[in-house]
C-alpha cells in the first residue's frame, strides 16, 4: 500500500514528509505498458515521472490547499510533456508524452531542456471555484541562480518552494519500476508572534531564509539519503538513519486517512466537451475519414467512442457555435 508519513522536529521550525507510493505508481506504468500504441516508458522518463509524482503528492501534503495540484514539465527536447495531478483525497494520475528517442542514460536536461527552453509548472485548480476565480499558477526554469541546467527535479521543485512559499525545502526523491518515493523536509514559517504584527512576521520570516540553524542542520542530514536507501528502505528505517540524534515526532495514520490511489478524473461528458471544442465541421471531417471519433485518455487508457448520432447529438444539445469558431480568435 501506498504511505504518507507526516512528522515534526520536536520543538524546532521543521517538518517533514515522507511518501512511498508503490501499488499507485505501479497502476500508473501498467496502465502505459497496455496502451498499445503507447507502450511502457524508456527508463529514464519512468524513472523522472516518478519523481514528480511522489514530489506532487509531497506537496499536495504540505500545502493547505483544496483542489487539484498539477505538477508539469514541459519540454523542448524528446519528452514534450510530463504531468502529474494529486486531488485533495491524493487519488492521483500522471503522464508523458514521449516523441523521439530516450537514452537508457538520458539526464533530466537531455529529456526537457535540450534548448534551454524546458518549464515546470506547476497549478493549484481550486475545487469550488468562486466565478471568475482563476487556477493559480507557478512557472520555474530549469535553471539554477548561477544559470546552469538543474540535473534534479528536487532543485527545481526546491527553488519553487522557495519563490512561492517563502520557505526553505530540502526534497530527496526517487523512483524505478516498483517504488516512487520523497522526503521533504520545510522550514516552518515562524509562529507565535501571532496576528499582532502581520507584517513583522513575514520580514522575519524572510531574514530567516537560508539562516535557520536548525533547519540547516537537518537539511544537510536529509541530503546524504542515498536513492538506493530511499528506494529500499522502510519509513522507520530512513527516518531512524538519518535523523538519530533529534527528536521526530511522527503522525501516525489514523484510520480513514486519504491514501494516495490511483484515480482518473477524465469522463464521456468531458470528451463531449472537447469535441465540442473542435468545432462541427472539424467533427464532421473526422467522422467522413473515419466513420467515428474514438478518444483516448492519455492518463488511464480508457477509450471514449462517439459514432456519429453522438457526435451529432452533442452538436444539437449546445448552444450554436459560429461556423469556424477559430476564425473568431
Ligand atoms: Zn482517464
Amino acid at each position: 500500500m501506498s504511505e504518507i508519513h507526516k512528522f515534526l522536529f520536536e520543538g524546532l521550525p521543521v517538518r517533514g514528509v515522507l511518501v512511498r507510493l508503490t501499488d499507485a505508481w505501479t497502476e500508473v506504468l501498467q496502465r502505459r505498458a497496455s496502451n498499445k500504441s503507447a507502450g511502457a516508458y524508456p527508463l529514464p522518463v519512468q524513472n523522472m515521472l516518478g519523481e514528480m509524482t511522489a514530489a506532487a503528492v509531497l506537496m499536495q501534503s504540505s500545502i493547505k490547499f483544496n483542489g487539484s495540484l498539477i505538477l508539469q514539465i514541459v519540454g523542448d527536447g524528446p519528452v514534450k510533456l510530463a504531468v502529474v495531478e494529486v486531488q485533495p483525497d491524493f487519488g492521483l494520475r500522471a503522464t508523458a508524452t514521449v516523441i523521439g528517442d530516450v537514452a537508457p542514460d538520458a539526464s533530466l536536461s537531455a529529456m526537457v531542456n535540450v534548448n534551454n527552453e524546458g518549464k515546470c509548472a506547476i497549478t493549484l485548480d481550486p475545487k469550488n471555484r468562486f466565478p471568475g476565480q482563476q487556477a493559480y499558477q507557478g512557472v520555474v526554469p530549469l535553471f539554477g541562480d548561477a544559470h546552469e541546467k538543474l540535473e534534479k527535479l528536487s532543485d527545481v521543485l526546491a527553488h519553487y518552494m522557495l519563490q512561492s512559499e517563502q520557505l526553505d525545502t530540502t526534497l530527496v526523491l526517487a523512483a524505478d519500476d516498483k517504488v516512487a518515493t520523497g522526503l521533504l523536509i520545510q522550514r516552518l514559517p515562524l509562529q507565535g508572534v501571532g496576528n499582532l504584527a502581520g507584517s513583522l512576521v513575514s520580514e522575519a520570516n524572510e531574514d530567516e531564509i537560508g539562516l535557520n540553524e536548525h533547519y540547516n542542520r537537518i537539511a544537510i542530514l536529509a541530503s546524504t539519503l542515498k536513492r538506493e536507501e530511499l528506494l529500499t528502505l522502510d519509513v522507520e528505517t530512513i527516518l531512524k538513519r538519518l535523523f538519530w540524534e533529534e527528536t521526530l515526532v511522527l503522525f501516525e495514520p489514523q484510520a480513514g486517512d486519504a491514501v494516495p490511489h490511483f484515480s482518473c478524473t477524465c469522463s464521456r461528458e468531458r470528451v463531449s466537451n472537447m469535441i465540442l471544442g473542435l468545432g462541427l465541421e472539424e467533427a464532421q471531417s473526422i467522422i467522413a475519414e473515419r466513420g467515428d471519433i474514438e478518444v483516448g485518455c492519455e492518463f488511464c487508457g480508457v477509450l471514449y467512442p462517439f459514432d456519429p448520432v453522438d457526435v451529432a447529438h452533442i452538436f444539437k444539445s449546445s448552444s450554436p457555435l459560429p461556423p469556424a469558431s477559430a476564425a473568431v480568435q
